[in-house]
């Protein structure tokens, strides 16, 4: 398949199956904004859950936080936002298609139509909003642009409220806003996103190791999502693009259609962040060791990753055109089981006997206690078939006439496509 492709078709399949939609699509869409349908959401949270039970759920030095988008403006004066989260941006004199200089790799044309550049300008990414509805009483304020400074401003409120000592961790998920000058590529680069964060706080003296331990931490959960591991890998910033206040930076990064690029990053933050909000705010956020009684600024290593990124990610990483006996060519995406929206698909074979339906019914509603489950009767058992493999549902249950007679159905396998015949009382430890 051309690499090309795969975008297209990925766009194509998650319209068709209600995964993605187009924000806004009956108005013409707007660039950089994405509704995710009702196959799409059940992904969505499943993945989140995903992350959310390995950082939080299995540790016991993890906590979470929900922050709100809209902070107090000052934050992102703390933070370098408002000074520096710019990209720069030329536009075509001639068709006038607008590109980051550094995604054309600093040509002096244009891509598209080969028309001359104008020089760089500076735009800052963050969306602007007002707080208050009077006028001359209102007030800027910005959406966030990454979601981790929350964690920050929330730092000191966890250490005093809640059972947490030094080296521990606080994790969020939740949306970011950037105005991306070229949002696209789908999910890649959008303008609404959301980020799941790690602020993990330590002693500056055990920086290197909890450093060490969440690179290879972070890496073992992608190489759990992904199949295929040869497409993921680790890369180390060059000096040019390190913050001056990292000693130094990984990016994971996945293989794409395009080439290598971020899916998280795993940063060396250093006590800059606590001690940027400590100057700004005027409070002190350093902490004491309640069995030393030591005092310091706590060192932060930080996992940052996106969530939509990582989504399209996974897609690229399940999907498969295969060619069957037939000559026909099925399309299957070879989800992560716990990724899947639903774990299984009941259909009885033909949907105008009664008896047939009432059995399917039955398995279908005590299946559905244990788990996500679809009831499908629509088409023939064929094109239900393909649409289960189209989400990547890893079972589908056939009721039929031998149902009747013995009491067992068919489990169709979506890897394999192998179907084997078992008890109705069997179901539910063959599925589990
Ligand atoms: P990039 O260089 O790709 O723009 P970044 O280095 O600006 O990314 P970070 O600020 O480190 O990204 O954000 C952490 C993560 O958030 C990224 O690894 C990426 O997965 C995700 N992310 C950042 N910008 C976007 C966006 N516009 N759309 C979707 N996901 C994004």
């Amino acid at each position: 398949m051309q690499e090309q492709d795969l975008l297209a078709k990925i766009t194509a399949l998650t319209k068709r199956r209600g995964i993605l939609f187009q924000n806004s699509e009956i108005y013409g869409g707007i660039g950089g904004f994405f509704d995710y349908g009702p196959v799409g959401v059940e992904m969505k949270n499943n993945l989140k859950r995903m992350w959310w039970k390995h950082m939080v759920d299995d540790r016991e030095d993890v906590v979470g936080i929900d922050g709100s988008i809209i902070t107090h403006p000052r934050v992102w004066e703390a933070s370098g936002h408002v000074a520096n989260f710019n990209d720069e941006l030329v536009e075509c004199k001639k068709c006038h298609k607008r590109f980051r200089p550094d995604l054309i790799n600093f040509a002096k044309e244009c891509p598209e139509c080969g028309g001359e550049l104008t020089v760089p300008k500076k735009y800052n990414l963050m969306f602007k909003t007002e707080i208050g509805v009077v006028e001359g009483e209102k007030v800027d304020a910005y959406l966030r642009a990454e979601a981790c400074q929350t964690i920050y401003l929330d730092f000191q409120n966890v250490v005093d409220n809640s059972r947490v000592k030094v080296p521990f961790g606080i994790a969020q998920i939740g949306k970011a806003f950037r105005n991306e000058i070229t949002p696209g590529k789908l999910l890649y680069r959008s303008r609404e996103f959301e980020q799941w964060d790690l602020q993990f706080f330590v002693h500056p003296d055990e920086m290197e190791k909890w450093y060490e331990y969440w690179k290879n931490d972070r890496m073992d959960f992608f190489k759990k999502l992904y199949r295929k591991h040869e497409n993921l890998r680790l890369r180390q910033h060059a000096d040019d693009e390190l913050a001056f206040y990292a000693k130094v930076a990984f990016d994971i990064e996945y293989n794409t259609p395009w080439g290598w690029a971020e899916n998280e990053g795993v940063h060396w933050r250093g006590d800059y962040d606590l001690t940027q909000h400590s100057k700004f705010s005027g409070k002190d956020l350093s902490y004491r060791d309640p069995h030393t009684n030591e005092k310091f600024v706590p060192w932060i290593v930080e996992t940052s990753g996106g969530v939509d990124r990582t989504f399209l990610y996974m897609l690229f990483d399940a999907y498969e055109e295969e060619k069957l006996a037939n000559g026909e060519t099925r399309t299957v995406l070879k989800l992560h089981k716990d990724i899947a929206a639903y774990k299984v698909a009941v259909f009885p074979l033909v949907s105008n006997k009664e008896d047939i339906t009432n059995k399917a019914r039955e398995v279908y509603l005590q299946l559905k206690s244990q788990m996500r489950t679809m009831w499908d009767d629509r088409g023939n058992i064929g094109k239900r078939y393909r649409y289960q493999d189209e989400i990547g549902t890893p079972k589908c249950v056939t009721i039929d006439y031998q149902t009747l007679e013995d009491g067992t159905v068919t489990v169709r396998d979506r890897d394999t496509m192998e179907q084997k015949r078992v008890k109705v009382e069997e179901l539910g430890e063959e599925l589990k």
